[in-house]
Parts: structure tokens; sequence; C-alpha cells
């Protein structure tokens, strides 16, 4: 056996996305001590540059030590007691896994349905909060993954506030790439990812929890299931004043999110949702040109990710296959009932830019063209240009 040496990918999937240079030399520095005073100063800083990335002045705010999905079930433990009732969207396949985070803290989940492709429509979940005045909870997903559709965070909000209930708002791929406002919006519970639009590696959660979701979490009957996620414990090592050991923090990770969050900073966020606007508009003239649809419709599309249908006939193994052996290109396949019919195109944080939309539409237009595929061949770079460098 020899040392691994990764091949070099353009990461244009669901997640991973390609990881900034930067990031991943923050991340080869010297580990230190996880109560060293200067690692506690940078954990200092890497609250408020998170307290940023979310828009949110909650105390509360932080990385937890595993993936997105424990970002997830680190909000459910905390906030759901067993016997309460939950009103969970499903419109994809992470809906699907908060109703089963709902089911493992022994509550009840109340499911409001949605078609995949499309956003949660506010007026079923206030169809489901007058069916059942006694839910307490109202868990959906900002920006679903599976699909590529957005849901309209603010109004659900509002709805399941006027109804007495707290929220918790997947945010894995909204984070960085799409506007998000925790405080403005008033959302009690939310946790994102380290991978999709932070462009930072695989393997933290940032979370952050409202005052009220804090006093439920504090006022709980019964002690969180799970040790590791207990906020109460938690807290003790990621709270202010004296910083006692919980777990030991994955201390170079924790660098290279310092480094992602700092990135964004420097950008602005604000500027890094338009450039994610505008490369995913010229993505979609290229992709349209060539003949390819969107799964979602116009209104409710996410920028970061796009899902388009497989043209028919074509084996969507194969044309995958071809774009990572010939062009180092990943992009991602469909999830659950929409494995085999789509692709699911990303482009997330670092690796949305000109160079990835010109070289995933001449790659696609060069692999589907020499299958046979029926597109509309030859078109797709010049409208995406269009887009990019219009007027010229
Ligand atoms: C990726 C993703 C997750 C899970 O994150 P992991 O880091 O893979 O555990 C959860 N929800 C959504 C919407 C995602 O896109």
């Amino acid at each position: 056996m020899k040392s691994f040496h990764p091949p070099q990918r353009t990461l244009m999937g669901p997640g991973p996305s390609d990881v900034h240079p930067r990031i991943l030399e923050a991340m080869s520095r010297p580990t230190i001590g996880h109560l060293d005073p200067a690692f506690v100063a940078m954990m200092d800083e890497l609250k408020s540059l998170l307290q940023y990335a979310f828009q949110t002045e909650n105390v509360m705010t932080m990385p937890v030590s595993a993936p997105g999905s424990a970002g997830m079930e680190c909000c459910f433990v905390n906030l759901v007691e067993p016997g309460e009732k939950v009103v969970v969207c499903i419109n994809g396949v992470f809906g699907g896994r908060m109703k089963e985070n709902v089911e493992r803290c022994g509550a009840i989940p109340v499911v409001v349905e949605d078609a995949w492709g499309s956003a949660v429509d506010p007026q079923k979940v206030e169809d489901a909060l007058r069916a059942h005045p006694d839910a307490r909870i109202v868990a959906f997903v900002h920006a679903e993954t599976s699909t590529g559709a957005c849901s309209d965070v603010k109004t659900l909000v509002e709805i399941a506030h006027r109804h007495d209930c707290l929220t918790i708002v997947d945010a894995v791929t909204a984070l960085g790439g799409i506007p998000l406002y925790v405080g403005e919006w008033q959302i009690d519970a939310i946790y994102s990812g380290t991978q999709k639009c932070l462009s930072c590696t695989p393997g933290l959660s940032p979370v952050s929890f409202s005052e009220r979701a804090v006093a439920k979490i504090r006022q709980r009957e019964r002690k969180v299931q799970s040790w590791f996620l207990d906020l109460n414990l938690v807290m003790g090592y990621w709270g202010g004043g004296k910083r006692a050991y919980h777990h030991t923090a994955p201390i170079n990770a924790l660098y290279a999110l310092h480094e992602a969050l700092l990135i964004l900073q420097e950008e602005g966020l604000e500027n890094a949702w338009a450039r994610h606007r505008h490369h995913h508009e010229a993505l979609k003239a290229g992709l349209e040109a060539m003949g390819l649809s969107f799964v979602v419709r116009e209104s409710e599309r996410l920028p970061q990710l796009n899902a388009v249908r497989i043209p028919d006939g074509v084996d969507d193994a194969t044309v995958r296959q071809r774009l990572l052996s010939d062009y180092q290109l990943e992009i991602g396949a469909g999830l659950g009932e929409m494995a085999g019919k789509v692709w699911r195109i990303g482009l997330m944080g670092h690796a949305c830019n000109a160079r990835n939309v010109l070289l995933c539409l001449n790659a696609l237009d060069d692999v589907l063209g020499s299958l046979g595929a029926p597109i509309e061949s030859g078109r797709a770079v010049a409208a995406a240009r269009s887009v990019l460098h219009p007027g010229s």
C-alpha cells in the first residue's frame, strides 16, 4: 500500500463541492489542543462568523462535530420530546429523514406532503396546523437537494408561529447559496453543512437556536436521549466563559470552517448569493439550448442545485461514468423516486464559476452527442456565454 492520492475532479454534484485551496491549506496547519487559549479564541471568531453567515445574533450558534445529518439529529433530539406532535413537510428525501427523526424521538409526525420537485405548500401547513392545534413544532427543508426545489421559509415560519409552534429548518444546501435570514425570519432551530455552498470539507454541521428554542431545551421534562448531541452539555464547551471538556473538537476541520466562513465574509453574503444566481442563469440557458428540461418550475428553483430530466433512451450511469473518466467531472444522480430519471448539477460555493458552467455544458454536449442522445448539439456554450457576457 502507498499514500492515497485522490484524482483531481471537478465536483458539480449535490455535495461535496470543490474545496477552496485556501481551506485545504488552513486544514494542514499544526494541530493544537482543543482547550489551548489560541484555539478557544479561534472558536469565538468562528461563532461570530457563523452568526454572520446565518444572519443571526443567536448566542447558541456553533458547529456540531459531525456532518449535516448530525445537525438534523441535534435539532430534533433537543427540541422534540416524546409524545409531542410535529408537523413534518416532505417534498423530497430530506423531509423524509426528518420524519424518521421525529419517530425516533418517540414523537408523532403529522406529515404534509408535496410532490417531489415542488416547494412546500404553505396552505397545506396552515391546514395541518388547524387540524392539529396540539402540534408543537413545524419542520421543513429550505433547499431540497434531492429535487432542486426551494421553499418559502419566511412564510412557513410565520404560519408556524401563528399556531404557537417552534420551527426546525434544514439549510444544509441553502447556507451561502441563497438568501437566508435566521434572525429576521425568526427561525427557531436551523442546521447546515460545510460541504455544499460553503465549499468546505465535509464533516461539520453549523447550527443555530433562537432564545425560544433554548428555553424549550432548558425546560425539557426528560433528558435528551443522545448524550453527544445534548446541547445542555455541548454548550459547556462551546458556550462563553469557562470551557470544559465535552469531546475532542475536530481541530483541523474547524480551522477549515473558519477559513471557509472568512472567504464568505470577504466576498459578502449578498455577493455570494448573486454569484450563485448569475451562474445558474448561464447554466440554465445552456442546458435549455441543448434541449434539456428542468424538474422544478422556475419560481421555485434553486440556483445551486439544477435537476434536469435525462433524455429518453439515455443511460444515466453511462453518461456520468464518461463525464468522470473523460472530463474528471462529477454530477449527481437522482435520489429515491428520481433515480435514473434526473441529473442533479450542483453549482455550489467555490465550484460556482464560469469555467465550471462552460466545462459542464461542453462535456454534456460531447458525451450526449457521442451517445446519439436526442439533444440540440453545439448550442449550449454560446447560450451560456450570452448570459455570462451580455452584449458581447
Ligand atoms: C446533504 C444534505 C443533508 C445531509 O448532510 P450530510 O453532511 O451528508 O450528513 C441534509 N439535508 C440536506 C438538504 C442536504 O442536502
